[in-house]
């Protein structure tokens, strides 16, 4: 969307943090995966040579490993493959309703940022979301290849992937946040798979859990709470994701917190859902 037309909208930002994994919760599908497929290509690990003179690689120096796919495959191919894959069902409307209702939307994600950027701008969604966190990735300057770069190093949290832990990309990003001088009423996870159990695992009581129905993170859920390890957040399992913004419309409404459009809009729904129930009830 325009700058000047979003400007317009008056987008209240801020009032909670809504952050969303991005295979199988944003792209309905593994983006690694179906690259992979189309193009019959695994990628190779090497190992980085970083000596302390290497200025400009110095972040990677915590980082062991480094993968890259083959040149032969460009930009172009990336981005042919990525196109064909359709967002999870009522994402578009989902993200755009839950700016609307002053949200800050992140994604927290294992795949990288290439791929992240690139899908979240055809599909005209980069206005919604402040912020992307995942593996780097970059086309190498001299043969084109893509090259990623794990996030980070993690060997403390067993529950998480060697190079993500996702709840501490979650806690870094509230406490980044508060030192801004912005905090949030609640804070909504949204994900498939079993690296975000962990993120899950971080919210409080107040705040909810979205995990993708049928998908690894629920069986994840049942088997850590069969072991004592239970969520505090509320958990709301969906199917298709505008059930993820009407749970938290209703938990806006709930805290007063709905913008003035939206509370007109809430109120009608709740009168002709109770006239609804009168109407039976006469029947
Ligand atoms: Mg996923």
């Amino acid at each position: 969307m325009h700058p000047k037309l979003q400007k317009e909208m008056k987008v209240e930002d801020g009032l909670f943090l809504m952050a969303f994994d991005f295979d199988h919760t944003l792209l309905d599908g593994s983006s690694d995966v179906m690259i992979q497929a189309a193009y019959d290509v695994k990628p190779s690990s090497e190992k980085l040579k970083v000596t302390s003179t290497d200025r400009g690689v110095v972040q990677f120096q915590q980082r062991k490993y480094r993968y890259h796919y083959p040149s032969t495959l460009q930009e172009g191919d990336f981005y042919a493959v990525l196109d064909r894959i359709a967002l999870v069902p009522g994402i578009p409307e989902c993200v755009v309703a839950l700016k609307h209702l002053g949200g800050e939307l992140i994604v927290i994600s294992d795949a990288n940022d290439v791929y992240i950027t690139h899908v979240l701008e055809y599909h005209a969604l980069s206005w919604c979301f402040n912020g992307i966190y995942a593996n780097f990735a970059a086309f190498h300057p001299e043969d084109g290849r893509l090259v990623i770069s794990p996030y980070m190093t993690n060997k403390l949290c067993k529950l998480s992937s060697a190079n993500m832990c996702k709840g501490k990309v979650l806690m870094d990003h509230l406490r980044k946040r508060s030192y801004e001088g912005r905090t949030f009423s609640f804070v909504g996870i949204a994900g498939d798979g079993i690296a975000d159990f962990c993120p899950m695992y971080h919210l409080g009581p107040h705040d909810l859990a979205f995990p993708r129905d049928g998908y690894s993170i629920c069986h994840k859920i049942a088997e850590h709470a069969s072991a004592g390890l239970l969520l505090q957040a509320r958990v709301v399992s969906w199917k298709g994701a505008l059930e993820i913004s009407d749970a938290i419309r209703r938990k806006m409404a709930r805290l007063g917190r709905l913008p003035k459009g939206e509370a007109e809009d809430e109120g009608s729904r709740e009168e002709s859902a109770s006239k609804k129930v009168e109407l039976i009830d006469r029947l």
